[in-house]
């Protein structure tokens, strides 16, 4: 016999890891030789702070197998063949990955691996279910939430599979994780100009025990409420597991048992889980939806361009647009690289809506600084929000900040947290735009870029004219 290799990606845990199982029985006495790969092509566009907690998660995980694991830099498929080659490994184990990018590297993976007589064997996923599962009748792919999420719950109860015995082996590491994020954020678009890259809070405790003691307190506590509550910006409502689930530290499966079936909190929680789900499915069935709208209609809507466009991008990313709860929102993320789910329908639907700026714009900056930034929920959570995704949510529902204030803000709790330049100013006049400043006060706090009931009508203009060129089209 000899090692196995463990190939890890978004699974960056040792419980509930089915594929660590594989390679446990590959390896046999010989053992499983754990190896994590700095790859520039992910690398490079992700911004730093992510790959910060990337980098905080592989050190716990380091620590958890007794400092075995081997850090490798370059091309996955040339690093991997090399490592095989001089361990005399042939089995290699991965948990698959769908999204576009990591389906066509692990295929040259596969078939540079196989030159060398190395096999890739896959097994399990970052979901509960693999994307491309859940089908209609006829074998379609599902593109509405419900349906899907009705089959989707039909499926289980899932295995969640103890950690395992592992004979760790060690093998020569050529990387560090100084390099690792020394590597990130080369791709650094234009649009970003000078705004801030670092965050300035806190990063969250990264790796699998953090995971589990996040799981734990929520399933004792705020789960109970988690139905009800989950929308008001300011309570801690919501389980804050993004960031583990992103890089797997946490695996959905133990998630759901953690959850239960009783409760309307747990039955929530778990339609949740069933988004992130959905959405990795329909990137798996649309790849091209990264770049495009999944209703060809709205490739003709008319986006605002040009320096001008990009100077209230920036406003919009700094926080300062003068609209209390989207200046919020927008500092949430600059302050804690989150921001609570509604929050960001509302910076989403704001940028899009009464800025007239491509989604794809913010998607990417929300990409750049999320720590759970994540291809398939990022995307599809913008389509949504611009009206162009998936499901029902039509271009003219516009999110509007004031009555999203008034009833998920209703005291200014999460304003005044994030926009300390209106704690002097009450509910309701601070969830106005302009937050109630006297404007011959010389607060700092900005007047309103845009007029929202213009704006507003503005945006259902470009619809029709979109319509319009949609039905013109050949
Ligand atoms: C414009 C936009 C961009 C988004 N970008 C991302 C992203 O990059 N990464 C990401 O993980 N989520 C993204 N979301 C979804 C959602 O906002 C976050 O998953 C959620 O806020 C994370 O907080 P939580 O863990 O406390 O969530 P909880 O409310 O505790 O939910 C539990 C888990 O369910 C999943 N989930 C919850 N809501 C959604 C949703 N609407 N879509 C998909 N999955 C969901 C997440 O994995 C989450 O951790 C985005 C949503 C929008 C509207």
């Amino acid at each position: 016999m000899a090692p196995s290799i463990m190939w890890f990606r978004r699974d960056l845990r040792l419980a509930d890891h089915p594929a660590l199982h594989d390679a446990v029985r590959a390896g046999g006495r010989d053992g499983v030789i754990p190896v994590f790969i700095l790859d520039d092509a992910l690398l490079a566009p992700s911004g730093p702070t992510r790959a910060r907690f990337l980098a905080a998660c592989l050190a716990e995980l380091e620590r958890s197998m007794d400092a075995a694991l081997v850090l490798r830099s370059g091309d996955p498929a040339r690093e991997l063949a090399t490592l095989a080659a001089e361990v005399g490994a042939s089995t290699v184990v991965i948990s698959d990955d769908f999204a576009p990018q990591g389906r066509r590297r692990d295929q040259v993976v596969a078939e540079h691996l196989a030159e060398a007589g190395v096999e890739l064997v896959r097994r399990s996923s970052p979901y509960a279910v693999d994307p491309g599962t859940v089908r209609g009748d006829k074998g379609n792919a599902i593109k509405v939430f419900s349906a899907f999420w009705r089959r989707w719950e039909a499926i289980g109860p899932h295995v969640v599979l103890p950690v395992p015995a592992v004979r760790w082996r060690a093998a020569p590491s050529t990387a560090t994780l100084d390099d690792l994020v020394a590597r990130a954020g080369r791709l650094r678009p234009a649009l970003f100009g000078d705004l801030p890259d670092e965050m300035e809070g806190a990063l969250p405790a990264a790796g699998e025990r953090a995971a589990l003691l996040a799981l734990e307190h929520f399933v004792e506590g705020p789960i109970e409420g988690y139905a009800n509550d989950r929308d008001v910006f300011a309570l801690p409502a919501t389980s804050r597991l993004s960031p583990h689930l992103r890089f797997g530290t946490l695996h959905p499966r133990t998630a759901l048992r953690a959850a239960g079936g009783g409760g309307k909190g747990a039955a929530k929680f778990s339609s949740e889980l069933c988004w992130r789900e959905f959405y990795a499915d329909v990137l798996f069935h649309n790849p091209q939806s990264v770049r495009e709208p999944l209703q060809a209609q709205f490739r003709h809507l008319p986006w605002d361009e040009g320096p001008a466009a990009e100077a209230a991008f920036r406003t919009w990313a700094l926080g300062r647009t003068g609209i209390p709860l989207v200046d919020a929102a927008m500092r949430q993320l600059l302050i804690d690289g989150w921001m609570h789910n509604r929050a960001r329908m509302l910076a989403a639907s704001f940028l899009v809506k009464h800025l007239h700026l491509d989604w794809r714009w913010g998607a990417r900056w929300f990409m750049w600084r999320l720590v759970d930034g994540d291809l398939a929920s990022n995307t599809h959570g913008w389509q949504w929000t611009a009206g162009c995704g998936t499901d029902a949510a039509p271009f003219y529902r516009i999110f509007s900040p004031i009555a999203q204030a008034e009833r998920f803000d209703p005291n200014a709790d999460y304003i005044h947290t994030y926009v300390p330049e209106l704690s002097g100013i009450s509910a309701p006049a601070v969830l106005q735009p302009g937050g109630g400043v006297d404007l011959l006060s010389q607060a700092s706090y900005p007047v309103p870029m845009v007029d929202l009931k213009a704006e507003r009508a503005e945006a259902l203009r470009r619809l029709d004219v979109a319509k319009a060129a949609n039905q013109a089209a050949p």
